[in-house]
């Protein structure tokens, strides 16, 4: 078929001549933001963003726990074209995260895009085009699906015995409630990851006891959090091209100190992220608590945490950490398994994500009946993240295998909707009408990803999750120059072009 033949069935076109060709969103959080904003400046206008919640925002509108923020330095965890000169400190909260996501998609008119309460259930290619449901029965078509469905939207909450039992209050950290203040009360919180220490620090002062259970021990890399100060800002208000810098600056700088690090176990940035993290932790001046707070594996191996004064916090009179394993939950509290129970009246699961999802429970079935449960029972493999053989014209932004050491997710977004934005270019202007990536390269890419895992510092000897079911770390395992120079041009040798 030649191009014009292409073009032919199609009544619809832009005013440049190319298809003009109808996409849905799956999801308005960061990445489902900016899918909106980059589809608009290539001159696609019919998008369609639907949201299960009723407010934008993702991971940074779930997580409302005490003390959230990013641990992604402010400048860094922004969009490049929307430099945001009021954030206040160099490292920024949930909230104000939160709100710059919100200025965003109205300064960009966004929020017309965004069908908010319905959650798409289904997704069948019937081989022209994609036909969706929402769970209100709502149906709609596409040429293009972006899934933009996030990583950490489904909490993972643990089969705790006896969890039922509690009489007082269970909350989650991607589920708070904050109608219920903690002021005064007896608190224990379960697990140590980012979620837990920032909750620790945020929360020690205003309870009248605080326990944290921990399971394994967390290396901490301390952080400096200054404010922005006024002069600072009015010369980010003032030229924007400075904060621009800056974010090119940090990236590169992040990238070296961090990115690349992670991914070479035996890296001196790796080495010397391990004596800050050792250094922090000679801090804890009680040498039962410190040797308590000593994890057994290498530094970044598990997710890094970096906070503030999570030692200082722990070492609080009213704090205190129990080591030993949970053997159950009793209506008064925890009971550990050397018989002591705590009493609590409040018990915080800082316990994650099942970070597996993705789509999913969504029912994504391709033109030849290829079904993305199946494809994925084992575990998800995406072609460079963002595509599954089989599923044409469907481009996950943040999916399988994905996160970029420790990076700003934001920027890893931008550089996997660019790559995508290429072949639907390509597909506007009727090069091709679908495109899915080939079984072969799919398998060749995945291959060399789990080799190149191998390496890294989350393969040398923990639990975490970033590890697969085999142990395999989930995640881009290349430097994040790598990365970048994968994502500039797609390589249409990997994929099934059709027309
Ligand atoms: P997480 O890192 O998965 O930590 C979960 C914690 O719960 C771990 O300490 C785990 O212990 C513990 N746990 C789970 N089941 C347990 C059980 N049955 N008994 C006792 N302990 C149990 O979760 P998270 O802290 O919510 O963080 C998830 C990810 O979200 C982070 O890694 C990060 O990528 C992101 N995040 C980022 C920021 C940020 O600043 N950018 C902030 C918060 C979250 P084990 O270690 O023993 O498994």
């Amino acid at each position: 078929m030649t191009t014009p033949d292409v073009l032919a069935h199609v009544t619809d076109l832009l005013p440049d001549g190319r298809r003009n060709l109808r996409f849905v969103v799956i999801g308005a959080g960061v990445s489902g933001i900016l899918a909106v904003i980059r589809l608009r400046e290539r001159g696609f206008e019919d998008v369609t963003v639907y949201e299960k919640a009723d407010r934008l925002g993702g991971t940074w509108r779930e997580n409302r726990y005490p003390g959230v923020a990013c641990d992604v330095p402010s400048v860094l965890y922004s969009y490049s074209f929307a430099p945001n000169p009021e954030w206040s400190h160099r490292f920024s909260s949930g909230a104000e995260i939160q709100a710059y996501l919100e200025k965003v998609a109205a300064d960009f008119d966004v929020e017309r895009s965004i069908l908010y309460g319905e959650e798409v259930v289904r997704a069948v290619h019937d081989g022209h085009r994609w036909h969706l449901r929402t769970h209100t029965g709502r149906t709609d078509e596409a040429d293009v699906v972006i899934a933009a469905t996030g990583v950490f939207h489904h909490p993972f909450v643990p089969g705790l015995d006896g969890l039922d039992d509690f009489a007082g209050q269970v909350l989650h950290t991607a589920k708070w409630d904050k109608s219920q203040p903690l002021t005064g009360k007896r608190v224990g919180i379960v697990g140590t990851g980012s979620s837990a220490v920032q909750t620790v620090g945020a929360i020690v002062d205003e309870v009248s006891a605080l326990i944290l259970f921990q399971r394994t021990a967390q290396w901490i890399l301390p952080q400096d959090n200054p404010a922005y100060t006024d002069e600072e800002k009015a010369v980010f208000r003032s030229d924007p091209a400075v904060q621009i810098r800056l974010h090119s600056e940090v990236s590169e700088l992040f990238a070296e100190g961090f990115a690349n690090a992670v991914v070479d176990a035996d890296s001196p940035a790796l080495t010397k992220i391990a004596q800050m993290c050792e250094e922090n932790l000679l801090t804890v001046t009680d040498p039962d608590l410190r040797a308590r707070l000593t994890p057994d594996h290498r530094a970044a191996c598990k997710r890094l945490i970096v906070a503030e004064d999570f030692y200082g916090a722990i070492q609080r009179p009213n704090a205190s950490l129990v080591s030993e394993a949970i053997e159950r939950i009793e209506a008064g509290g925890v009971r550990t398994v050397d018989r002591a129970l705590h009493d609590l009246d409040v018990l915080v699961l800082a316990t994650g994500f099942q970070v597996d999802r993705f789509l999913r429970p969504m029912e994504v079935v391709g033109p030849t009946g290829v079904k993305l449960s199946e494809t994925w029972a084992e575990r998800p493999i995406a072609y460079l993240s963002m595509t599954v053989p089989g599923l044409p014209n469907l481009f996950m932004v943040n999916g399988p295998n994905g996160p970029v050491g420790n990076f700003s997710l934001i920027e890893v977004a931008e550089l996997q909707m660019e790559y995508s934005l290429q072949l639907v270019d390509s597909i506007a202007a009727g090069e091709f009408r679908l495109v899915t990536p080939s079984v072969e390269a799919t398998e060749t890419h995945e291959k060399a990803r789990v080799q190149a895992a191998g390496k890294t510092v989350w393969a040398t000897g923990c639990d975490s999750w970033y590890l697969d079911d085999r142990g395999v770390p989930m995640a881009w395992p290349w430097s994040f120059h790598e990365f970048q120079r994968r994502m500039a041009a797609p390589d249409l040798s990997a994929y099934v072009l059709t027309n």
